[in-house]
């Protein structure tokens, strides 16, 4: 486990001060309560942790970032999770601003970079688009020269939160190479543009924060694009092996399984006593909290290096495999109390169930959201043949 020097400690001690004392009490309650939050809460909780320098997390120091080491990234982020605070909003902050700040032009990052650590400005990654997401270097979606600027033609879908966002990022092709992979370009957008439309797609857990894009036409200007022409596949390579690393919440699956201990203790076991003390769960239990304990010993592992694609793709897995044995854990204990698909406002479960905790509504509904963890971000075949390919590279 990390053992934590006595900086470390300092600084972990400062983090969990500042989430119980000085971040918004009302996104900690509402995240607590398993309701969806709202982009105003997303506001609010980013805007606090800006005020304290904490929101550009994966940044250099140069352009506002907090420069931190990566054992201070995970105790940071392991501390917003055990407190419960809202997670914060990824393809700003967490994809396309170290991008930003690494390939960018300087009148980029002094256009985009404070809008983001402000929170005016949200963004959306374009991506997926319907024949190309696994194989992603298939994408189709056009960027052409026209004087100063670059029309856009094509679709981008599963865009994850474009309903709020003020801006997308977009792989795009500009030529047509022999290796697919090439030709392709980092171009952002204002949503806001003629010829742009956002249209949501209504998801198996009741939401529908994904979406369709279509982009008819959209003039933007060269300007726009981040890097070099042609060579966005790299860049898109470092933004995916940030975005894999950022779904461990090493903090959010410790707390999950404390509450599914918690919530059995209230429950009435077969044969007597409460369901925490049933041999089969606490065996089942146990199962998941020790593939955890593991698994955040092999992060803290690959932090003190520097992290491969095929390390962050086989954590991907492994986080994958436990987030989804976490959620099916859950639906055991919710038992008689799991509920149809139901959006999380406390008037519904009122009206659906008046004598269950809320449990069982959060509980089904977090089992149907991560069974998307298996694909999004490259799915779990995707991740395998990295893997795979890695280990046939060093065998040769
Ligand atoms: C909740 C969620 C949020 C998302 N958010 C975003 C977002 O914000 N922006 C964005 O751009 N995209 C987003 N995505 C899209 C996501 O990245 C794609 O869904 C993913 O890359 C898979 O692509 P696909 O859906 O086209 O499936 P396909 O590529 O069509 O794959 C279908 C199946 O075939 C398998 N498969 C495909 N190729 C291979 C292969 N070579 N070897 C073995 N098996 C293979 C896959 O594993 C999968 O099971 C999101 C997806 C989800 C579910």
């Amino acid at each position: 486990m990390l053992k934590l020097t006595a900086e470390e400690t300092e600084f972990r001690d400062a983090v969990r001060t500042f989430f119980a004392r000085d971040y918004p009490a009302h996104v900690i309650a509402r995240n607590k309560a398993g309701q969806r939050l709202t982009k105003q809460d997303h506001i609010d909780a980013q805007r606090a942790l800006n005020a304290r320098g904490w929101l550009g997390v994966g940044w250099p120091r140069e352009v506002g970032g907090t420069g931190w080491t990566p054992a201070e990234r995970y105790i940071f982020d392991q501390e917003l999770e055990l407190a419960h605070a809202a997670a914060i909003i990824p393809m700003a902050v967490i994809y396309i601003g170290p991008i930003i700040a690494a390939f960018g032009s300087d009148q980029q990052k002094a256009d985009w970079l404070p809008a983001i650590l402000e929170s005016r400005s949200f963004w959306a990654q374009g991506y997926s688009e319907p024949e190309a997401g696994s194989d992603l270097a298939s994408l189709r979606f056009s960027a052409v020269r026209d004087g100063d600027d670059y029309i856009l033609n094509g679709t981008k879908i599963w865009t994850s939160g474009a309903q709020w966002a003020d801006w997308i990022f977009c792989l795009a092709r500009t030529s047509r190479e022999e290796r697919k992979q090439q030709g392709i370009s980092l171009i952002c957008a204002p949503l806001d543009l003629p010829g742009i439309s956002v249209h949501p797609i209504r998801l198996i857990d009741g939401s529908d924060e994904l979406n369709r894009i279509e982009f008819d036409n959209v003039r933007v200007p060269v300007t726009n694009r981040i890097g070099d022409e042609g060579q966005a596949w790299h860049y898109a390579n470092v933004l995916l092996k940030n975005e894999r690393l950022s779904y461990a919440h090493i903090g959010s699956k410790k707390r999950d399984l404390a509450k599914l201990l918690e919530e059995a203790g209230r429950l009435p076991a077969n044969g007597g006593g409460t369901m925490d003390r049933d041999p089969a769960f606490r065996l089942a239990h146990a199962r998941v909290a020790a593939r955890l304990a593991a698994i955040e010993a092999s992060i803290l592992r690959a932090l003190r290096s520097e992290i491969s694609m095929a390390t962050a793709a086989a954590l991907k897995i492994a986080c994958t495999e436990c987030a989804q044995a976490i959620t099916e854990l859950g639906i055991d204990v919710a038992g008689r109390n799991r509920l149809p698909m139901l959006d999380r406002g406390e008037a519904d479960w009122a009206a659906a169930a008046p004598a269950t905790t809320p449990f069982g509504p959060v509980a089904v509904q977090s089992y149907l959201f991560e069974r998307a963890q298996t694909i999004y971000g490259g799915s779990t075949e995707v991740q395998k043949n990295i893997i795979w390919r890695s280990l046939a590279g060093m065998a040769r």
